[in-house]
């Protein structure tokens, strides 16, 4: 921004990354004046791996933003391995609805390039500065966010809606005590880091009971590798040396990748998730709304999280600019709905307490979920639908 943010918006957006600025570019692009806040810097990486189910795709394409997210060097990935045990099972990625091949950008790529989009719609985006308190009228409805720069100076900024696409720790969550109502019992344990020299043979996910490993092609000629087990596993072997223990998690779970590994230089440090069972939050309520992870988290065992947040974000901006309480009951019922088989699937699978022969039929009902929702997005287009502009 090269001037200071105006003092009342449309909306206010706590969050610039893959919730937040595409909800800003949807919004902005209906017309809406909107800022879009976030305390950490452009580009900055952030704990997630990169994985964009068909759905994800799908949004980028829709939006008009999917050969920019490819001209960044995002690799087409053309088929997905599910390899249970030694068995491998190859599924191509079919050429459909104007997506021919998933693509898993790294987030210092995909968030700056949606909050870039945003700006261009005509959104303000501010990087630095984070929320510090919410304003309310007398009724109690939210009225707009008080932001505290880097110097530790307060500015007020007044909005019609304020929307908490601030993650899974969500200040804006907090605040309006936006209470969950339902609640995973799992969670498993992530590792990942980078490899250069390993070949694009597509996403591959590896499983054997108690442990699942995968290999996912992103930007610079890079592969994003990581493992994933139980929590105790996690403390036990990863948590102290993380190194040791993905090595191990790895040559254990999937010994081909393994020795693929062995021959590849990795380019950045090893990070770990000790994971966090999921909820579902209230995300609607009086001058408020939730998107992305701030109102609806899963584990990660499932890569959904990024387009789930790109879903919701045109759920939500859909919402916003009706302008009705009942738009944003309607938001939230179909979020739900999309949602509440991926989240329970997820919720098992990241139990691990499944054999091999349980897991098919669990990744069977994900890929029907994922189907629906698919054709739920497909749905949302209208032969005036601003969001192709
Ligand atoms: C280990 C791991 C692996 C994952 N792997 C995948 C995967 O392969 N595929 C997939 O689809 N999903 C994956 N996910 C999930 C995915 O990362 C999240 O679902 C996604 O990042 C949610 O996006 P978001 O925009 O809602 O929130 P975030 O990406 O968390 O962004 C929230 C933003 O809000 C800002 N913020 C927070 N508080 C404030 C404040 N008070 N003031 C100002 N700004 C604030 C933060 O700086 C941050 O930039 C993974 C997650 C983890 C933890």
């Amino acid at each position: 921004m090269e001037q200071g943010p105006k003092s009342h918006y449309d909306a206010v957006i706590i969050g610039a990354r893959c919730a937040g600025a595409a909800t800003a570019l949807l919004l902005a692009r209906r017309g809406l004046s909107v800022l879009a806040v976030d305390r950490d810097h452009r580009g900055a990486d952030t704990l997630s791996t990169l994985a964009l189910m068909r759905a994800g795709v799908l949004q980028l394409q829709r939006w008009n933003l999917l050969d920019e997210v490819r001209a960044s060097g995002a690799p087409a990935i053309r088929s997905t391995t599910f390899v249970y045990g030694d068995a491998p099972i190859t599924v191509p990625i079919k050429p459909r609805d104007g997506v021919d091949s998933l693509c898993s950008p790294r987030r210092t790529v995909l968030d700056p390039l949606l909050a870039d989009a945003a700006r261009f719609a005509g959104a303000d985006v501010l990087y630095g500065p984070r929320l510090s308190d919410l304003t309310r009228d007398a009724s109690g409805r939210v009225t707009g966010v008080v932001i505290e720069a880097r110097d530790g100076a307060l500015l007020e900024i007044g909005a019609g809606i304020v929307i908490g696409a601030d993650g899974m720790r969500s200040t804006v969550a907090r605040l309006v005590e936006a209470a969950p109502y339902h609640q995973g019992a799992h969670a498993c344990g992530t590792a990942y880091t980078y490899w250069s020299g390993l070949e694009n043979r597509g996403n591959r996910w590896h499983y054997r009971p108690g442990t699942s490993a995968g290999a996912i092609p992103t930007n610079d000629g890079n592969t994003l590798v990581f493992v994933a087990t139980t929590p105790a596993r996690f403390h036990a072997e990863l948590q102290g040396d993380m190194e040791a223990g993905f090595h191990s998690v790895l040559a254990e779970c999937a010994p081909g990748l393994a020795e693929e590994v062995s021959t590849a230089t990795r380019t950045e440090r090893y990070r770990g998730f000790p994971g966090m069972p999921g909820y579902m939050r209230q995300s609607h309520g009086p001058g408020w709304a939730l998107v992305g992870d701030a109102g609806y988290f899963k584990d990660p065992i499932t890569a959904h999280g990024i387009s789930d947040a790109l879903r919701d974000a045109e759920l939500l901006a859909r919402a916003v600019a009706q302008g009705s309480e009942a738009a944003l009951a309607e938001y939230q019922g179909t979020r739900d709905e999309l949602s509440r088989n991926l989240f329970d699937i997820t919720d098992e699978i990241a139990r691990f307490a499944w054999t091999l022969a349980e897991l098919e039929p669990l990744h069977k009902n994900l890929s029907k979920a994922m189907n629906h929702e698919v054709e739920a997005l497909l749905a949302l287009d209208g032969p005036t639908e601003p969001s192709r502009a």
